[in-house]
């Protein structure tokens, strides 16, 4: 496949993911307050791990107003599998005081007020926003920086700067399961040390795939002509199969 422009190269990888992934976070939430005080906790951890500690959290603290007035000591024995546990339990203290004294003890729907909040910036706001209140929004977090670089959609590592970009390339509306769904294939296939490439669906577009380019070629949609091919172009016939010539 010839080299795609960014644009169409991360419109085919919003389709791409579409199809392999839901566009939900794994962090367990039934509220805004509890998505957020999840993602707080999220830092440097694992969702499970912080899955594993929200539930007594929030039986324990149901609401900012609670959390603000928390014994820093029992939180952190709660919270202490998410590792931190000393600095987090002093944020989402904080955090809840903060939401108690600006904001009538909810969580505020607009990134400008968010990211005044104690551990917040913009990537724990825009999953918020997009998570818990439908607000389009593009988390950037680490596995997000590998692969829109991986996938030649920036060449920033720079988190805002990323956001920027990226979001000038798909609509609004794709924002928040875009990113959402490359945390996912970040986590599962498109991994830090060694990308499983052979088994990624982007892996015929991606400009850093391992996989051959004879390889990777994949129809996208039947036409009456043909099948057209991921790049646009129909071909008339299905390319016949050389002999092998043995190895
Ligand atoms: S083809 Fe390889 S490098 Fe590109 S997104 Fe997929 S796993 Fe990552």
């Amino acid at each position: 496949m010839p080299r795609l422009r960014a644009r169409d190269r991360a419109l085919l990888a919003v389709e791409r993911l579409k199809a392999v992934y839901r566009a939900a976070s794994e962090l367990d939430h039934k509220n805004a307050f509890q998505m957020l005080i999840a993602t707080i906790l999220s830092a440097q951890t694992t969702d499970r791990s912080v899955n594993s500690v929200t539930p007594a959290l929030f039986a324990r603290y149901p609401d900012a107003a609670a959390l603000a007035h928390a014994d820093p000591g029992e939180i952190e024995a709660i919270i202490r599998p998410t590792g931190f546990f000393h600095v987090k339990a002093k944020t989402i203290i904080a955090c809840s005081k903060a939401l108690v004294e600006r904001f009538g003890g909810q969580v505020p729907a607009r990134m400008e007020d968010l990211v005044t909040l104690p551990g917040v910036g913009r990537k724990t706001a825009n999953v918020v926003l997009g998570v818990a209140f439908g607000v389009p929004g593009f988390a950037v977090d680490t596995h997000v920086t590998r692969l829109t670089r991986r996938l030649g959609l920036t060449k920033s590592t720079d988190p805002v700067k990323i956001e920027s970009e990226v979001t000038k390339l798909i609509p609004p509306e794709e924002w928040t399961g875009f990113g959402l769904r490359l945390i996912l294939h970040g986590r599962r296939i498109c991994v830090a040390r060694v990308p499983r490439c052979p088994e990624c669906v982007l892996n015929d577009f991606c400009p850093s795939s391992t996989v051959r380019a004879k390889a990777r070629r994949r129809p996208l949609t039947p036409t009456r002509r043909g099948v057209r091919m991921a790049h646009g172009r129909a071909t008339t016939a299905k390319r016949p199969r050389r002999p092998r010539t043995g190895d």
